[in-house]
């Protein structure tokens, strides 16, 4: 421990967070643990935290660049970063640009579909209840966000949505779908939380045709398709690379 690191507040299944000195900010070290299926299949995967560490970095200053509200603050270290601490909202909010994974298991859409305009969808996050969907009554029923926030919540999703597409877009990614988390700082603003990297946005090679091989994102480890680290590292490549700018 040293002085900006102070003791363990929480322990998730991806990251570690400590206290920092000052009381308004929480130091958030990425692991190497790989989880998927709610936990159920779990692996150690070397380079995965840092990896994570350092493409969230440089999505949320990207973001941060592009006038969205962010948790973050600065790197740490290869696999840590400084950022606000937020009372965590307990939504997963998910946006699609193409269609797979649950919206193709649970729906009769069809893989590949384009989805114009995205389309957004709210989970419950909770691991116990498995993240379920929810429908709008479900959520004024379980009465912890406002309409405001709601609708904020919404719009500042979208905007990411369309700045992260560009930006991927001119990298030779598609960004098919990502999940992002909110909370709010010390002084009530709400803000992007949690990591925006291959853990939880899913990236298709646009120079690759072949449907698993162009996978650069952790569905190569949902379906054990090997090549974990090389898909993260290649987003890492592209990324800097690229060194991130205003759109
Ligand atoms: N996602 C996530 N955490 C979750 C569930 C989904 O980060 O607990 C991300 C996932 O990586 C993908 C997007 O949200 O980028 C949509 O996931 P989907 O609903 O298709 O679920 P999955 O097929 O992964 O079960």
């Amino acid at each position: 421990m040293n002085h900006i690191q102070g003791s363990l507040i929480y322990e998730g299944k991806a990251k570690r967070v400590f206290a920092h000195e000052n009381p308004d900010r929480v130091l958030i070290e990425f692991k190497n643990d790989a989880t998927a299926f709610n936990a159920k299949k779990r692996s150690l995967i070397e380079g995965k935290g840092r990896l994570n560490c350092k493409i969230s970095a440089a999505l949320f200053e990207l973001l941060e660049l592009n006038g969205i509200p962010t948790h973050f603050l600065e790197l740490h270290s290869e696999r840590s970063m400084i950022a606000d601490k937020v009372n965590v909202i307990p939504l997963e909010v998910v946006i699609r640009n193409i269609a797979t994974g649950s919206l193709c298991r649970e729906t009769p859409i069809k893989q590949g579909t384009m989805l114009s305009p995205p389309l957004l969808d709210l989970y419950y996050k909770d691991d116990e209840l498995g993240d379920p969907i929810l429908t709008e009554r479900r959520l004024s029923l379980l009465d912890f966000i406002s309409d405001i926030q709601l609708k904020e919540v919404e719009e500042i999703t979208r905007s990411t949505n369309k700045i992260l597409k560009e930006y991927f877009d001119s990298l030779d990614l598609l960004l098919v779908d990502f999940k992002l988390e909110f909370g709010t700082n010390s002084s009530g603003k709400l803000v992007v939380a949690d990591e925006i990297s291959p853990d939880n946005c899913r990236f298709w090679d646009k120079k690759k045709s072949d449907p698993k091989e162009r996978i650069l994102d952790k569905d190569r480890f949902r379906q054990d398709l090997g090549g974990v680290i090389d898909a993260y590292e290649e987003i890492l490549k592209r990324i800097e690379k690229q060194s991130s700018h205003a759109i």
